[in-house]
């Protein structure tokens, strides 16, 4: 066993490497363990959206990190929203540098002037990054691993955590590979299977949505130069009125369908139905340049508790909430709670007394918990919105789609409920 750490981060996803990059900005000692080995290839589609919030709060760790991955991200310049295979609004954007701002039809400015997904601008640090950049989670994920080496965290590769026991002064850890660390605390960014929840044991509430999912990831390099565009289709008419985001990223375009129900996803995955419907919504040559399918049903959980009854280990990520990808809120809540779980686990070193420092720790659990309970309701109303099971939903999609062109609002609403009911959200307050 190595000597006690001040904190262990068990996984090196986005949450994990956030939470190192975070101890180490606040001058904690950290060890990052990993259960893949280096340089092990993680494909499938995963998170493409990086908000400004999130942009900042990496800026934040790591300067110069949220300026590089916005560097690194596209920007459309068009979100356009389609029903029954009829524009119905489109959003454009200035996309120059520190820009990204929506503009309403005719190039009018939006009255929201928000980010795509809702963010808010934000003055602090990271005040020039644009609104958010789309790119591959496998990039992100390159970009944290990057700036972690350079703060002087190198993951433990291969270690797969199997066993954890806290007690009331730190908790020890063992791996698959004969490791065995002792910490004062462990954050456990291990995702959604994460080992460590299992071993506490702490349980997850909530459950599978019926909501299936089928994403496509397509390589760009045939788009034939076009104008990033994100597409929003209700009701594609070439997928029997199935919904249909197009949303690009840098390198390609991921083409993410509704699917009705898990045999749905199913048949539409297969590889042979995916050659035949594909064409049909892009571009004939982009439909050949297949990276990925993914098919995945929408899962709505969150831990009962993010931390153990010791108060020595902090659930974040996904090892603490899984959401349905509407809204880009997994990867970008994750990267929020590791950034909260490290400055708990510096103010509970520093505390004087037990007591408070088992208060900064049910502080965490507390304002945590909270926000991604928020983020799951949130969620909730966007795969209610894109199911549409009322008479009367459906009603107002048709008619907000029939009217948007001269009340541009209804435009604007079709456009941005499928991420999710626009409502009071305190994103310095860590709700986010
Ligand atoms: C198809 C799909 C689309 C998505 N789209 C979006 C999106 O558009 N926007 C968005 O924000 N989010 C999206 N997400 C969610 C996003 O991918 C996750 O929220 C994000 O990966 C969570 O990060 P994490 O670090 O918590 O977990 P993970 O990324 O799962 O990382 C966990 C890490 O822990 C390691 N690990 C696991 N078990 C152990 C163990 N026992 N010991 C040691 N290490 C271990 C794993 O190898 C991994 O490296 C999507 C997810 C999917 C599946």
């Amino acid at each position: 066993m190595s000597h006690e750490q001040e904190l262990l981060v068990v996984g090196a996803g986005p949450a994990g490497l956030s939470a190192a990059l975070a101890a180490r900005s606040l001058g904690v000692e950290v060890t990052l363990i990993e259960a893949d080995a280096r340089d092990q290839e993680r494909p499938g589609s995963r998170a493409l959206f990086v908000h400004h919030e999130t942009l900042a709060r990496l800026e934040r760790l790591s300067p110069g990190l949220g300026e590089k991955i916005a560097g690194f991200g596209v920007r459309w310049q068009v979100a356009r929203t389609f029903y029954r295979g009829r524009e119905v609004y489109a959003r454009r954007y200035d996309t120059g540098p520190g820009s990204g701002h929506a503009t309403g039809p005719g190039g009018r400015h939006g009255s929201g002037h928000d980010g795509e997904h809702g963010s808010e601008h934000d003055t602090g640090p990271g005040g020039g990054l644009p609104p958010y950049a789309s790119l591959r989670q496998l990039d992100t994920e390159r970009f944290l691993l990057d700036a972690c080496r350079a703060a002087g965290v190198e993951p433990v590769w291969g270690a797969r955590v199997n066993a954890v026991l806290p007690d009331p002064d730190g908790v020890t850890v063992r791996a698959g590979n004969g490791g065995e660390w002792r910490a004062r605390y462990v954050i456990a960014a291990d995702g959604a299977r994460s080992a460590v929840r299992a071993a506490l044991p702490i349980e997850m509430d909530g459950g599978r949505s019926s909501d299936y999912r089928v994403a496509v990831d397509l390589s760009g390099e045939d788009a034939g130069g076009a104008p990033a565009e994100r597409h929003m289709h209700y009701r594609h008419p070439a997928l029997d009125g199935r919904n249909l985001l197009i949303v690009p990223f840098t390198g390609g375009v991921q083409v993410d369908v509704q699917c009705r129900d898990p045999a749905d996803g199913e048949a539409l995955s297969d590889p042979d139905a995916v050659r035949r419907w594909l064409p049909k919504v892009v571009a004939p040559e982009q439909a050949e340049r297949v990276l990925w399918v993914s098919r995945y049903p929408c899962l709505q959980r969150v831990a009962t508790a993010f931390t153990d009854r010791h108060r020595r280990v902090l659930l974040a990520g996904e090892a603490a909430h899984l959401f349905a990808p509407l809204g880009a809120r997994g990867m970008n809540s994750s990267i929020a709670d590791a950034e909260a779980a490290a400055t708990a686990v510096c103010l509970a070193l520093h505390a004087t007394g037990v007591a408070r420092a088992r208060g900064v720790v049910e502080d965490y659990d507390t304002v945590r918990r909270q926000a991604a309970r928020h983020n799951r309701a949130r969620v909730e109303g966007a795969l209610r919105h894109l199911r549409a099971e009322s008479a009367r939903s459906r009603l107002a999609q048709a008619g907000a789609a029939r009217l948007a062109p001269w009340l541009p609002r209804l435009g604007a609403w079709l456009d941005k409920a499928p991420y999710g009911p626009r409502g009071p959200i305190t994103l310095r307050g860590g709700l986010y």
